[in-house]
């Protein structure tokens, strides 16, 4: 069962909601030039359409400020509606100001209170994007990364703790100096007069135990909504991990309203894996469902030809390509677990745990596959044509096992997709 939330306020990002009882939402960032409306158009709708309910793009320039809109009126074109956050560093508060139609398209603007201004202009330019954003009614998120933490914040905590009797050490310090920046921030945000309930906020830093104690520590000092990630998670499968440890051990305490995991892609490498490993963390955490998951055992000595590894990921691209349109027409069809297993000694039983489940034949087994559909074996499977006859009968199972949709409900983005 899933973990009870922590309490927070709801904020409305466009047609998005996050935090309340409203369910973990997965965003993403695109990675071109946003001055490129074309391309930042086209990345947006693979990112959506691969399931991101949120995609945010770089506003660090007068040239992306100026392509916001016309990206916005691009998707709207492309029949893509998912909302567009805008990200900005250093001069946030001349570009909003300079380009009216870029703060009227974008759904909430992200503000990092690290990179404001520096000294006499740090408050006034903070100020001046909350006004910004109370006349546009948007919502905000305080985004702290430690990366660009307020040095003056950093250096006034510093020297109160030199002038404790048992100072904290430095990574202490620099935890808490990462919370007080995102507490005092969304004060001020609501001293200048923004709602209490359009207030997102995030905590960002690379290491896995400074991330749980940041985020663990913020949740106990405010109910604003919480945005989850690791800052710089890496490539490849040091990113994937880095993320999911550090936001398994908050989601399961209940924390994280919001995710983003920000993995470096490979060059040319697909900007949608990031989206896939936010839905998969939620999903195998069974705090949402987006794609029926396939358990697949790692394989071993009892399988020594390819025919089960070839299965599984003919199985796998076979659900992600049919449930776009499987979504569309049955009711609760992400749920379906399917199994594919390689021999007998675990493939009956995982097979029989599953929605539907198919046990190949191990090395020295005899040439049969056995399925197994709601904990009964229902067929057994042989010859060169197991793959597509397993394939024929998950339609099957689908059509015959969920509940037809009313075929007018609303169509989001990732129910569109062709392939996520
Ligand atoms: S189910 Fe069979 S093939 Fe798969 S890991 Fe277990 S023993 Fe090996």
């Amino acid at each position: 069962m899933a973990p009870p939330r922590r309490q927070s306020v709801q904020v409305s990002v466009g047609t998005v909601r996050v935090g309340g009882a409203a369910p973990i939402v997965v965003q993403s960032m695109t990675n071109t030039d946003t001055a490129d409306i074309e391309g930042t158009a086209q990345q947006v709708k693979a990112l959506a359409r691969a399931g991101s309910e949120m995609v945010r793009v770089t506003v660090n320039t007068s040239e992306a400020a100026a392509a916001v809109a016309p990206i916005r009126d691009r998707l709207a074109q492309l029949g893509v509606n998912v909302p567009l956050v805008g990200d900005f560093h250093f001069n946030g508060h001349k570009l909003l100001r300079e380009h009216p139609s870029c703060a009227q398209a974008l759904a909430k603007y992200r503000i990092n209170p690290g990179n404001v201004g520096r000294g006499s202009k740090r408050d006034p330019q903070f100020v001046e994007m909350i006004e910004m954003a109370c006349r546009y009614e948007k919502p905000v998120r305080i985004g702290v990364n430690w990366g660009s933490l307020d040095q003056d914040l950093l250096a006034r905590l510093m020297d109160e703790n030199n002038a404790r009797p048992e100072p904290l050490s430095a990574q202490e310090v620099m935890r808490h100096a990462v919370v007080t920046s995102a507490i005092e921030s969304a004060q001020r945000a609501e001293e200048a007069g923004m709602r209490h309930d359009r207030i997102i906020l995030s905590a960002k830093v690379s290491g896995v135990q400074d991330l749980i104690a940041i985020y663990t520590a913020l949740a106990s000092r405010c109910d604003y909504p919480l945005h989850l990630g690791l800052t710089e998670a890496g490539m490849g499968s040091k990113g994937i991990v880095a993320s999911t440890a550090g936001m398994a051990v908050l989601l399961q305490q209940g924390i994280g309203d919001t995710i983003r995991v920000s993995l470096t892609p490979e060059p040319n490498g697909d900007r949608t894996n990031e989206v896939i490993v936010a839905q998969e963390i939620l999903q195998t955490m069974g705090l949402r469902s987006f794609t029926p998951m396939v358990v697949a055992c790692p394989g071993c000595g009892r399988t020594t030809s390819t025919v089960f590894q070839e299965l599984a990921k003919q199985i796998q691209s076979h659900i992600r390509h049919r449930m776009p349109e499987w979504r569309r027409q049955y009711e609760g069809v992400e749920d379906m677990t399917v199994a594919v297993m390689g021999c007998v000694v675990n493939g009956p039983g995982e097979s029989k745990h599953a929605n539907i489940g198919i046990s190949l034949p191990g090395t020295g087994e005899r040439p049969i596959a056995p399925v197994y559909e709601d904990g009964e074996k229902t067929v057994t499977l042989k010859g060169d044509r197991i793959a597509e006859e397993f394939q024929d009968l998950v339609e099957r199972y689908v059509a015959r096992s969920f509940a037809h949709k009313d075929q007018d409900a609303e169509v989001t983005d990732a129910d569109v997709a062709v392939d996520a």
